[in-house]
């Protein structure tokens, strides 16, 4: 079974460069070493075998390895953390994950890897009625990804999210980062501060 976590701001940031007090009291809290990335936006998958160093250019791990746990580390973005019986994915999902379509990416990985039933949570991250993007953007996305529509304007991610891999049984923790000031929101204040969801098998 799988164990999920998501800290909240007063955990500390995640955001780089990488506070090795706070990594520490992170795998401390595990109880395993914690697999970073260096998000980009982008759809790079990576499998994980052993532990590394910070994985750039990557936004999504996989691993079978129960000696090492992955993360996630978002500020208003989505910390979806998916797992199966023998795997487990932690994948940063933004507008442009949801456009470049890196959890569904991630879902067809696990499949290839052996995962049959995928289960999924989505952590705190800025929901449908905070996420503006301008209306021109937001006409346009509605568009490609109607379930993202909603208000005008904004988007909703989480409900895109949930139509791109409707095969996993996918929750949401509900918690609006822009709008709970425990968690922190780039869109909120701009800060550079990151939380992080974590999984481990
Ligand atoms: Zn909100």
């Amino acid at each position: 079974m799988a164990r999920l976590l998501f800290t909240a701001r007063e955990f500390g940031s995640l955001a780089d460069p990488v506070n090795p007090a706070a990594i520490e009291n992170l795998e401390t809290l595990i109880g395993k070493p914690v697999q970073l990335m260096q998000q980009t936006h982008g759809n790079n998958l990576f499998e994980v075998k052993s532990f590394e160093n910070i994985k750039q250019n990557t936004d999504s791990l996989i691993t079978s390895n129960k000696d090492l746990a992955l993360a996630v580390r978002v500020a208003d973005c989505i910390p979806l953390l998916l797992y199966s019986a023998s795997l487990i994915a932690a994948v940063h999902v933004g507008r442009r994950g949801l456009i470049n379509e890196v959890a569904a990416k991630t879902v067809a990985k696990m499949r290839t890897l052996g995962a049959i039933e995928i289960s999924g949570v989505a952590g705190p991250h800025i929901c449908g009625d905070c996420y503006e993007v301008g209306d021109d953007m937001a006409e346009q996305i509605h568009k490609s990804h109607p379930t993202t529509g909603g208000k005008k304007g904004h988007l909703n991610l989480f409900a895109g999210l949930k139509d791109q891999i409707k095969e996993v049984n996918l929750e949401n923790v509900n918690i609006c980062t822009k709008e709970n000031n425990q968690y922190f929101s780039y869109r909120n204040s701009a800060e550079p501060g990151r939380q992080v969801g974590v999984i481990s098998l």
